[in-house]
Protein backbone atom coordinates (compact mmCIF):
# COMPACT_ATOMS: atom_id res chain seq x y z
CA UNK A 1 0.00 0.00 0.00
CA UNK A 2 3.06 2.07 0.01
CA UNK A 3 3.85 1.56 -3.96
CA UNK A 4 7.23 0.18 -2.38
CA UNK A 5 7.53 -2.87 -4.14
CA UNK A 6 7.79 -2.55 -8.04
CA UNK A 7 8.28 -6.77 -8.59
CA UNK A 8 8.03 -9.58 -6.14
CA UNK A 9 9.67 -13.04 -6.97
CA UNK A 10 7.79 -16.50 -7.54
CA UNK A 11 6.78 -17.53 -3.86
CA UNK A 12 7.21 -20.98 -4.54
CA UNK A 13 10.71 -19.93 -5.07
CA UNK A 14 11.72 -17.83 -2.17
CA UNK A 15 9.67 -20.36 0.09
CA UNK A 16 11.24 -23.73 -1.65
CA UNK A 17 14.61 -21.47 -1.01
CA UNK A 18 14.39 -20.72 2.93
CA UNK A 19 12.64 -23.91 3.85
CA UNK A 20 16.15 -25.36 2.68
CA UNK A 21 17.87 -23.01 4.82
CA UNK A 22 15.65 -23.72 7.93
CA UNK A 23 16.58 -27.62 6.86
CA UNK A 24 20.11 -26.78 7.51
CA UNK A 25 19.57 -25.32 11.12
CA UNK A 26 17.01 -28.17 12.13
CA UNK A 27 19.75 -31.23 11.24
CA UNK A 28 22.50 -29.10 13.49
CA UNK A 29 22.95 -29.57 17.48
CA UNK A 30 21.88 -27.10 19.53
CA UNK A 31 25.33 -25.50 19.93
CA UNK A 32 25.78 -25.56 15.98
CA UNK A 33 22.70 -23.76 15.60
CA UNK A 34 23.92 -20.79 18.75
CA UNK A 35 27.19 -20.85 16.41
CA UNK A 36 25.01 -20.35 13.13
CA UNK A 37 22.85 -17.56 14.73
CA UNK A 38 25.88 -15.94 15.77
CA UNK A 39 27.20 -16.35 12.54
CA UNK A 40 24.09 -15.07 11.30
CA UNK A 41 24.55 -12.05 12.69
CA UNK A 42 27.81 -11.48 11.11
CA UNK A 43 27.16 -13.07 7.90
CA UNK A 44 23.63 -12.31 5.54
CA UNK A 45 22.82 -16.27 5.19
CA UNK A 46 18.97 -16.74 5.95
CA UNK A 47 18.94 -13.21 5.46
CA UNK A 48 15.98 -12.00 3.21
CA UNK A 49 16.66 -9.03 1.07
CA UNK A 50 15.15 -6.79 -1.42
CA UNK A 51 17.15 -4.85 -4.45
CA UNK A 52 16.71 -1.95 -5.51
CA UNK A 53 14.90 -1.32 -9.08
CA UNK A 54 17.95 -0.76 -11.14
CA UNK A 55 20.11 -3.89 -10.30
CA UNK A 56 19.74 -5.72 -13.12
CA UNK A 57 18.44 -9.15 -12.33
CA UNK A 58 17.77 -12.44 -14.10
CA UNK A 59 14.62 -13.77 -13.96
CA UNK A 60 12.38 -10.53 -13.09
CA UNK A 61 12.19 -7.04 -15.04
CA UNK A 62 15.05 -4.83 -14.45
CA UNK A 63 13.37 -1.45 -15.36
CA UNK A 64 14.98 1.01 -13.25
CA UNK A 65 11.10 2.85 -12.56
CA UNK A 66 11.19 4.08 -15.95
CA UNK A 67 8.93 3.67 -19.17
CA UNK A 68 12.09 3.26 -21.38
CA UNK A 69 13.01 -0.01 -19.64
CA UNK A 70 9.58 -2.08 -19.65
CA UNK A 71 9.50 -5.37 -20.99
CA UNK A 72 13.07 -5.83 -20.73
CA UNK A 73 15.23 -8.79 -19.41
CA UNK A 74 18.54 -8.42 -18.30
CA UNK A 75 21.10 -11.46 -19.64
CA UNK A 76 23.24 -10.74 -16.51
CA UNK A 77 22.43 -10.28 -12.77
CA UNK A 78 24.44 -7.64 -10.49
CA UNK A 79 28.07 -8.89 -9.44
CA UNK A 80 26.81 -7.64 -5.58
CA UNK A 81 23.39 -9.58 -6.25
CA UNK A 82 25.34 -13.02 -7.06
CA UNK A 83 27.65 -12.24 -3.98
CA UNK A 84 24.61 -11.95 -1.77
CA UNK A 85 23.02 -15.20 -2.94
CA UNK A 86 26.10 -17.46 -3.40
CA UNK A 87 26.63 -16.43 0.31
CA UNK A 88 22.71 -17.85 1.71
CA UNK A 89 21.04 -14.57 1.14
CA UNK A 90 17.05 -14.77 0.14
CA UNK A 91 16.16 -12.04 -2.40
CA UNK A 92 12.72 -11.20 -2.24
CA UNK A 93 11.79 -8.65 -4.81
CA UNK A 94 12.78 -5.35 -6.75
CA UNK A 95 11.79 -1.99 -5.10
CA UNK A 96 10.37 1.28 -6.42
CA UNK A 97 13.11 4.27 -7.08
CA UNK A 98 12.98 7.63 -8.87
CA UNK A 99 13.50 6.63 -12.15
CA UNK A 100 17.03 5.85 -13.17
CA UNK A 101 18.08 7.39 -9.32
CA UNK A 102 16.91 10.98 -10.38
CA UNK A 103 15.17 12.32 -7.34
CA UNK A 104 15.29 12.70 -3.33
CA UNK A 105 11.81 11.66 -3.24
CA UNK A 106 10.27 8.65 -4.88
CA UNK A 107 8.10 10.41 -6.47
CA UNK A 108 9.52 10.75 -10.12
CA UNK A 109 8.93 6.80 -10.92
CA UNK A 110 6.75 5.48 -13.85
CA UNK A 111 5.23 3.07 -10.79
CA UNK A 112 4.07 6.16 -9.00
CA UNK A 113 5.40 7.71 -6.11
CA UNK A 114 6.07 5.49 -3.06
CA UNK A 115 4.78 7.09 0.18
CA UNK A 116 5.96 7.14 3.71
CA UNK A 117 4.90 4.05 6.22
CA UNK A 118 3.81 6.92 9.01
CA UNK A 119 0.54 8.06 9.09
CA UNK A 120 -2.53 6.54 10.93
CA UNK A 121 -2.77 5.03 14.12
CA UNK A 122 0.11 2.01 12.51
CA UNK A 123 2.12 4.87 12.20
CA UNK A 124 2.15 6.31 15.81
CA UNK A 125 3.26 2.29 17.59
CA UNK A 126 6.11 3.01 14.90
CA UNK A 127 7.05 6.39 15.72
CA UNK A 128 7.32 5.34 19.59
CA UNK A 129 9.22 2.44 18.69
CA UNK A 130 11.70 4.63 16.98
CA UNK A 131 12.26 6.34 19.80
CA UNK A 132 15.33 4.16 20.73
CA UNK A 133 17.49 5.14 21.97
CA UNK A 134 18.06 9.23 21.60
CA UNK A 135 15.69 11.23 23.14
CA UNK A 136 15.08 14.60 20.96
CA UNK A 137 12.38 15.24 23.21
CA UNK A 138 9.97 13.07 25.47
CA UNK A 139 6.55 12.04 23.03
CA UNK A 140 3.65 11.12 24.49
CA UNK A 141 1.25 9.49 22.98
CA UNK A 142 -1.22 12.47 23.19
CA UNK A 143 1.65 15.10 22.18
CA UNK A 144 1.76 12.76 19.24
CA UNK A 145 -1.39 12.93 18.07
CA UNK A 146 -1.58 16.61 18.51
CA UNK A 147 1.45 17.63 17.21
CA UNK A 148 1.88 14.66 13.85
CA UNK A 149 -0.09 15.14 11.22
CA UNK A 150 -1.34 11.92 10.56
CA UNK A 151 -3.84 12.19 7.83
CA UNK A 152 -0.79 13.72 5.39
CA UNK A 153 1.15 11.41 3.18
CA UNK A 154 4.79 11.92 4.03
CA UNK A 155 7.70 11.27 1.61
CA UNK A 156 9.72 8.25 1.90
CA UNK A 157 12.86 9.93 0.42
CA UNK A 158 14.62 9.10 -2.20
CA UNK A 159 15.65 7.76 -4.71
CA UNK A 160 15.72 4.72 -2.40
CA UNK A 161 12.24 5.18 -1.19
CA UNK A 162 10.95 1.69 -1.58
CA UNK A 163 13.65 -0.02 0.00
CA UNK A 164 13.69 2.55 2.48
CA UNK A 165 9.93 1.71 3.30
CA UNK A 166 10.60 -2.20 2.91
CA UNK A 167 13.69 -2.28 5.06
CA UNK A 168 11.12 -1.35 8.33
CA UNK A 169 10.82 -5.00 7.98
CA UNK A 170 14.47 -5.91 7.96
CA UNK A 171 15.46 -6.10 4.50
CA UNK A 172 17.90 -4.09 2.18
CA UNK A 173 19.04 -1.78 -1.06
CA UNK A 174 21.14 0.72 -2.11
CA UNK A 175 22.34 3.75 -3.97
CA UNK A 176 24.68 6.82 -4.82
CA UNK A 177 24.16 8.97 -2.70
CA UNK A 178 20.06 8.83 -1.97
CA UNK A 179 20.38 5.71 0.36
CA UNK A 180 20.85 8.04 3.07
CA UNK A 181 18.16 10.73 2.60
CA UNK A 182 15.44 7.90 2.47
CA UNK A 183 17.43 5.65 5.75
CA UNK A 184 17.03 9.53 7.09
CA UNK A 185 13.48 10.28 7.15
CA UNK A 186 11.92 6.43 7.07
CA UNK A 187 14.20 5.78 10.56
CA UNK A 188 17.06 3.35 9.46
CA UNK A 189 20.09 2.69 8.67
CA UNK A 190 21.97 4.02 5.64
CA UNK A 191 25.48 3.19 4.21
CA UNK A 192 27.61 4.69 0.93
CA UNK A 193 30.77 3.09 0.93
CA UNK A 194 33.80 4.23 -0.21
CA UNK A 195 33.66 4.70 -4.26
CA UNK A 196 35.14 1.36 -5.34
CA UNK A 197 34.39 -0.51 -2.67
CA UNK A 198 31.42 -3.10 -4.26
CA UNK A 199 31.32 -3.64 -7.83
CA UNK A 200 29.02 -1.61 -10.28
CA UNK A 201 28.59 -4.11 -12.67
CA UNK A 202 25.02 -4.67 -12.90
CA UNK A 203 24.36 -1.65 -11.71
CA UNK A 204 22.12 0.68 -14.22
CA UNK A 205 24.34 3.81 -14.49
CA UNK A 206 23.08 7.38 -13.72
CA UNK A 207 26.35 8.96 -13.16
CA UNK A 208 29.34 6.56 -13.01
CA UNK A 209 31.98 8.74 -11.65
CA UNK A 210 29.68 9.03 -8.40
CA UNK A 211 27.47 5.88 -8.20
CA UNK A 212 27.86 3.47 -5.30
CA UNK A 213 26.44 0.61 -4.28
CA UNK A 214 24.31 1.25 -0.73
CA UNK A 215 22.55 -0.67 1.72
CA UNK A 216 19.71 0.00 3.74
CA UNK A 217 19.18 -1.94 6.58
CA UNK A 218 17.21 -2.11 10.06
CA UNK A 219 20.17 -2.37 12.24
CA UNK A 220 24.20 -1.69 11.31
CA UNK A 221 25.24 -4.96 12.35
CA UNK A 222 22.59 -6.39 8.95
CA UNK A 223 24.51 -3.26 7.30
CA UNK A 224 27.84 -4.32 7.61
CA UNK A 225 27.06 -7.88 7.19
CA UNK A 226 25.54 -7.08 3.77
CA UNK A 227 28.79 -5.16 3.08
CA UNK A 228 31.49 -7.39 3.81
CA UNK A 229 29.75 -10.36 1.68
CA UNK A 230 29.78 -7.29 -0.85
CA UNK A 231 33.13 -5.48 -0.73
CA UNK A 232 35.61 -7.48 -3.18
CA UNK A 233 37.40 -6.87 -6.20
CA UNK A 234 35.24 -7.47 -9.73
CA UNK A 235 37.55 -7.66 -12.64
CA UNK A 236 33.95 -6.71 -14.66
CA UNK A 237 33.95 -2.94 -13.56
CA UNK A 238 37.30 -0.97 -14.38
CA UNK A 239 35.97 1.20 -11.53
CA UNK A 240 36.65 -1.45 -8.57
CA UNK A 241 39.30 -1.14 -6.36
CA UNK A 242 42.17 -3.82 -7.07
CA UNK A 243 43.64 -6.14 -4.36
CA UNK A 244 46.38 -4.34 -4.18
CA UNK A 245 44.95 -1.00 -3.44
CA UNK A 246 42.30 -2.80 -0.97
CA UNK A 247 45.51 -4.33 1.23
CA UNK A 248 47.32 -0.68 1.34
CA UNK A 249 44.00 1.03 2.82
CA UNK A 250 44.36 -1.75 4.73
CA UNK A 251 47.77 -1.05 5.79
CA UNK A 252 47.67 2.23 5.95
CA UNK A 253 44.17 2.32 8.24
CA UNK A 254 45.70 -0.58 10.57
CA UNK A 255 48.91 1.38 11.24
CA UNK A 256 47.25 4.43 12.19
CA UNK A 257 45.25 2.03 14.69
CA UNK A 258 45.89 2.90 18.59
CA UNK A 259 46.16 6.20 18.65
CA UNK A 260 42.65 6.42 16.03
CA UNK A 261 40.68 3.49 16.04
CA UNK A 262 37.61 2.31 17.85
CA UNK A 263 38.54 0.37 21.09
CA UNK A 264 36.84 -3.24 19.91
CA UNK A 265 35.15 -3.49 24.01
CA UNK A 266 31.72 -4.74 22.87
CA UNK A 267 30.84 -4.57 26.48
CA UNK A 268 31.53 -0.84 27.00
CA UNK A 269 31.38 1.59 24.03
CA UNK A 270 34.46 3.04 24.05
CA UNK A 271 35.44 5.85 21.21
CA UNK A 272 38.51 6.99 23.37
CA UNK A 273 41.22 8.43 20.89
CA UNK A 274 38.60 9.02 17.98
CA UNK A 275 38.32 12.59 17.06
CA UNK A 276 35.06 13.82 15.52
CA UNK A 277 35.00 16.60 14.01
CA UNK A 278 31.94 18.94 13.58
CA UNK A 279 32.24 20.74 9.82
CA UNK A 280 30.29 24.41 10.53
CA UNK A 281 29.68 25.04 7.23
CA UNK A 282 26.98 22.37 7.50
CA UNK A 283 25.11 24.43 9.81
CA UNK A 284 22.47 26.02 7.19
CA UNK A 285 19.80 28.33 7.35
CA UNK A 286 17.58 25.85 5.96
CA UNK A 287 17.90 23.11 9.07
CA UNK A 288 14.84 22.08 10.91
CA UNK A 289 15.52 23.16 14.97
CA UNK A 290 15.20 19.17 15.50
CA UNK A 291 17.55 18.63 13.36
CA UNK A 292 20.06 20.43 14.71
CA UNK A 293 18.91 19.35 18.52
CA UNK A 294 19.57 15.88 17.44
CA UNK A 295 22.82 17.00 15.78
CA UNK A 296 24.08 18.64 19.48
CA UNK A 297 22.89 15.81 21.21
CA UNK A 298 24.45 13.04 19.65
CA UNK A 299 27.88 15.02 19.62
CA UNK A 300 27.43 14.49 23.39
CA UNK A 301 26.82 11.25 23.32
CA UNK A 302 30.03 10.29 21.59
CA UNK A 303 31.94 12.76 23.94
CA UNK A 304 30.48 10.59 27.27
CA UNK A 305 31.75 7.79 24.98
CA UNK A 306 34.89 8.99 25.37
CA UNK A 307 35.67 11.06 21.52
CA UNK A 308 36.95 14.28 21.15
CA UNK A 309 34.64 16.47 19.53
CA UNK A 310 35.99 19.39 17.93
CA UNK A 311 34.63 21.92 15.50
CA UNK A 312 36.51 22.12 12.40
CA UNK A 313 35.66 23.84 8.72
CA UNK A 314 35.48 22.36 5.21
CA UNK A 315 35.05 26.05 3.49
CA UNK A 316 34.95 24.13 -0.37
CA UNK A 317 31.42 22.36 0.75
CA UNK A 318 29.03 25.21 -0.06
CA UNK A 319 30.05 24.45 -3.59
CA UNK A 320 29.19 20.59 -3.61
CA UNK A 321 25.24 21.20 -4.53
CA UNK A 322 25.80 23.11 -7.71
CA UNK A 323 29.01 21.13 -8.69
CA UNK A 324 26.92 17.92 -8.14
CA UNK A 325 24.13 19.15 -10.18
CA UNK A 326 26.68 19.67 -13.13
CA UNK A 327 28.83 16.61 -12.62
CA UNK A 328 25.72 14.34 -12.35
CA UNK A 329 23.63 15.52 -15.25
CA UNK A 330 26.49 15.25 -17.67
CA UNK A 331 27.13 11.56 -16.87
CA UNK A 332 23.33 11.06 -16.62
CA UNK A 333 23.01 12.64 -20.23
CA UNK A 334 25.73 10.71 -21.70
CA UNK A 335 24.52 7.09 -19.66
CA UNK A 336 21.10 7.62 -21.01
CA UNK A 337 22.12 8.14 -24.90
CA UNK A 338 21.49 3.92 -25.03
CA UNK A 339 17.66 4.18 -24.56
CA UNK A 340 17.12 4.64 -28.04
CA UNK A 341 14.23 2.30 -28.69
CA UNK A 342 16.00 -0.14 -31.00
CA UNK A 343 18.42 -2.03 -28.11
CA UNK A 344 16.60 -1.81 -24.76
CA UNK A 345 13.09 -2.08 -23.80
CA UNK A 346 10.64 0.36 -24.72
CA UNK A 347 9.74 0.97 -28.66
CA UNK A 348 7.25 4.02 -29.87
CA UNK A 349 5.33 2.38 -32.19
CA UNK A 350 2.08 4.01 -32.88
CA UNK A 351 1.75 6.68 -35.70
CA UNK A 352 3.78 9.86 -35.51
CA UNK A 353 1.73 13.06 -36.70
CA UNK A 354 2.71 14.20 -40.32
CA UNK A 355 3.75 17.55 -39.30
CA UNK A 356 6.80 15.41 -37.47
CA UNK A 357 7.13 12.48 -39.92
CA UNK A 358 8.78 15.05 -42.46
CA UNK A 359 8.11 12.68 -45.09
CA UNK A 360 6.31 14.96 -47.40
CA UNK A 361 9.03 17.79 -46.94
CA UNK A 362 11.49 16.25 -49.24
CA UNK A 363 11.66 14.65 -52.45
CA UNK A 364 14.71 11.98 -51.56
CA UNK A 365 13.23 8.73 -50.12
CA UNK A 366 16.29 7.70 -48.32
CA UNK A 367 16.66 11.26 -46.95
CA UNK A 368 13.11 10.59 -45.79
CA UNK A 369 13.38 7.40 -43.98
CA UNK A 370 16.41 8.55 -42.30
CA UNK A 371 14.18 11.49 -40.89
CA UNK A 372 11.13 9.34 -39.96
CA UNK A 373 13.80 6.73 -38.46
CA UNK A 374 15.30 9.76 -36.39
CA UNK A 375 11.39 10.61 -35.33
CA UNK A 376 10.83 7.21 -33.99
CA UNK A 377 14.01 8.04 -31.74
CA UNK A 378 12.87 11.00 -30.78
CA UNK A 379 9.52 9.75 -29.72
CA UNK A 380 10.93 6.98 -27.87
CA UNK A 381 12.70 8.34 -25.87
CA UNK A 382 10.05 11.50 -25.59
CA UNK A 383 7.50 9.16 -24.53
CA UNK A 384 10.00 6.34 -22.79
CA UNK A 385 11.75 9.08 -20.33
CA UNK A 386 10.06 11.13 -17.58
CA UNK A 387 10.14 14.75 -16.87
CA UNK A 388 12.96 14.59 -14.65
CA UNK A 389 14.77 12.60 -16.67
CA UNK A 390 14.42 14.39 -20.01
CA UNK A 391 15.09 17.57 -17.51
CA UNK A 392 18.79 15.72 -16.56
CA UNK A 393 19.55 15.04 -20.09
CA UNK A 394 18.74 18.58 -21.49
CA UNK A 395 21.11 19.80 -18.55
CA UNK A 396 23.93 17.81 -18.83
CA UNK A 397 23.76 18.19 -22.62
CA UNK A 398 24.94 21.79 -21.58
CA UNK A 399 27.64 20.29 -19.74
CA UNK A 400 31.39 19.38 -19.74
CA UNK A 401 33.27 19.80 -16.82
CA UNK A 402 35.09 17.64 -14.53
CA UNK A 403 36.93 18.28 -11.35
CA UNK A 404 39.83 16.52 -9.77
CA UNK A 405 38.99 15.56 -5.96
CA UNK A 406 41.84 14.54 -3.86
CA UNK A 407 41.88 12.69 -0.70
CA UNK A 408 44.38 13.81 2.13
CA UNK A 409 46.98 11.10 3.66
CA UNK A 410 44.76 9.95 6.95
CA UNK A 411 47.66 10.54 8.35
CA UNK A 412 47.56 13.98 8.47
CA UNK A 413 44.02 14.50 8.59
CA UNK A 414 43.03 15.79 11.71
CA UNK A 415 39.58 14.11 12.55
CA UNK A 416 39.10 10.67 11.79
CA UNK A 417 35.46 11.52 11.32
CA UNK A 418 32.69 13.76 10.43
CA UNK A 419 29.52 14.23 12.57
CA UNK A 420 26.49 15.77 9.95
CA UNK A 421 23.02 15.97 9.33
CA UNK A 422 21.48 13.23 6.65
CA UNK A 423 18.45 15.67 5.80
CA UNK A 424 17.72 19.08 6.45
CA UNK A 425 14.20 18.34 8.02
CA UNK A 426 12.01 14.75 8.63
CA UNK A 427 10.26 13.83 5.84
CA UNK A 428 8.47 16.53 4.66
CA UNK A 429 4.83 16.01 3.16
CA UNK A 430 4.44 14.24 -0.15
CA UNK A 431 2.66 17.14 -1.79
CA UNK A 432 5.72 19.27 -1.65
CA UNK A 433 7.09 16.74 -4.26
CA UNK A 434 3.75 16.47 -5.83
CA UNK A 435 4.19 17.80 -9.12
CA UNK A 436 6.89 15.14 -9.81
CA UNK A 437 3.35 13.28 -11.02
CA UNK A 438 5.26 11.25 -13.92
CA UNK A 439 2.82 12.45 -16.28
CA UNK A 440 3.36 16.28 -15.20
CA UNK A 441 5.79 17.81 -17.71
CA UNK A 442 5.16 21.50 -16.81
CA UNK A 443 5.93 21.85 -13.75
CA UNK A 444 6.45 24.78 -11.75
CA UNK A 445 10.44 25.07 -10.72
CA UNK A 446 9.66 25.15 -6.94
CA UNK A 447 9.12 21.73 -6.03
CA UNK A 448 12.39 20.74 -8.70
CA UNK A 449 14.79 23.18 -6.67
CA UNK A 450 13.00 21.33 -3.42
CA UNK A 451 14.14 18.21 -4.55
CA UNK A 452 17.77 19.25 -5.31
CA UNK A 453 18.22 21.32 -2.26
CA UNK A 454 17.30 18.28 -0.08
CA UNK A 455 20.60 16.86 -1.26
CA UNK A 456 22.71 19.70 0.12
CA UNK A 457 23.87 17.29 3.18
CA UNK A 458 24.58 13.76 1.00
CA UNK A 459 26.28 15.11 -1.79
CA UNK A 460 29.89 16.42 -0.51
CA UNK A 461 30.69 12.52 0.59
CA UNK A 462 29.79 11.30 -2.73
CA UNK A 463 31.70 13.87 -5.17
CA UNK A 464 34.73 12.62 -2.47
CA UNK A 465 34.01 9.09 -2.48
CA UNK A 466 33.98 8.74 0.96
CA UNK A 467 32.41 6.33 2.99
CA UNK A 468 29.19 8.05 5.12
CA UNK A 469 26.43 6.10 7.03
CA UNK A 470 22.79 7.56 7.82
CA UNK A 471 22.18 6.06 11.33
CA UNK A 472 18.43 6.96 13.24
CA UNK A 473 19.70 8.92 16.29
CA UNK A 474 15.92 9.62 16.96
CA UNK A 475 12.43 11.61 16.28
CA UNK A 476 11.60 14.80 16.06
CA UNK A 477 9.73 16.48 18.92
CA UNK A 478 7.57 19.08 16.45
CA UNK A 479 6.33 16.07 14.08
CA UNK A 480 7.11 12.86 15.64
CA UNK A 481 8.76 11.74 12.44
CA UNK A 482 12.77 10.20 12.21
CA UNK A 483 15.93 11.76 12.26
CA UNK A 484 18.94 10.32 10.98
CA UNK A 485 22.82 12.27 11.15
CA UNK A 486 25.47 11.12 9.27
CA UNK A 487 29.06 9.74 10.06
CA UNK A 488 31.72 10.48 7.26
CA UNK A 489 35.52 9.09 7.26
CA UNK A 490 38.74 9.28 4.83
CA UNK A 491 38.47 7.22 1.51
CA UNK A 492 38.64 3.00 2.23
CA UNK A 493 38.41 3.47 6.12
CA UNK A 494 34.89 2.21 5.95
CA UNK A 495 35.17 -0.17 8.50
CA UNK A 496 35.61 3.08 11.31
CA UNK A 497 32.23 4.65 10.04
CA UNK A 498 30.61 1.12 10.81
CA UNK A 499 32.67 0.74 14.14
CA UNK A 500 31.39 3.85 15.46
CA UNK A 501 28.05 3.58 14.69
CA UNK A 502 27.93 0.21 15.78
CA UNK A 503 28.86 2.03 19.19
CA UNK A 504 26.01 4.58 19.06
CA UNK A 505 23.53 1.78 18.09
N1 LIG B 1 18.90 13.03 -5.24
C1 LIG B 1 20.11 12.90 -5.99
C2 LIG B 1 19.83 13.04 -7.47
O1 LIG B 1 18.69 13.18 -7.82
C3 LIG B 1 20.82 11.60 -5.65
C4 LIG B 1 20.26 10.41 -6.34
C5 LIG B 1 21.08 9.17 -6.17
O2 LIG B 1 22.00 9.10 -5.36
N2 LIG B 1 20.76 8.16 -6.91
O3 LIG B 1 20.71 13.05 -8.27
Amino acid sequence: SYNSIIDLREKEQVVQDYASFLKQIDTKSENDTRSLQRKQSESVEGKTLFVKGNYSTKGEPTTCGSKALFGYDSPISATVVDLLENSGALILGKTNLDEFGMGSSTTFSAYGPTKHFLKTNDGLEAVNKLKKHVDVGEITSNETQNSVNLEEDRCSGGSSGGSAVVVGAGLWSDTGGSVRLPASWCGVVGFKPSYGQCSRYGLVEYASSLDTVGILGESVSTTKAVYKTMAKYDSKDMSCLPEKARSALERLYNSTKGSNSVASDHEKPNLKGIRVGIPQEYYIKELSESVVQAWKHTSKILEQMGAEVVKVSLPHTKYALSTYYTIAPAEASSNLARYDGIRYGYKHTDEIPDEASGTSSTSSSSYAAGRSFMNKYAYTRAMGLGPEVQRRIMLGTFVLSVGTLRCKNPTESAVDLLLVPTGCSTAPPLSAFSAGDHENKSASSDYILHSYVNDVMTVPSSLAGLPSISIPVGISKTDGFPIGLQLISQFGNDDSVLDVALKLE
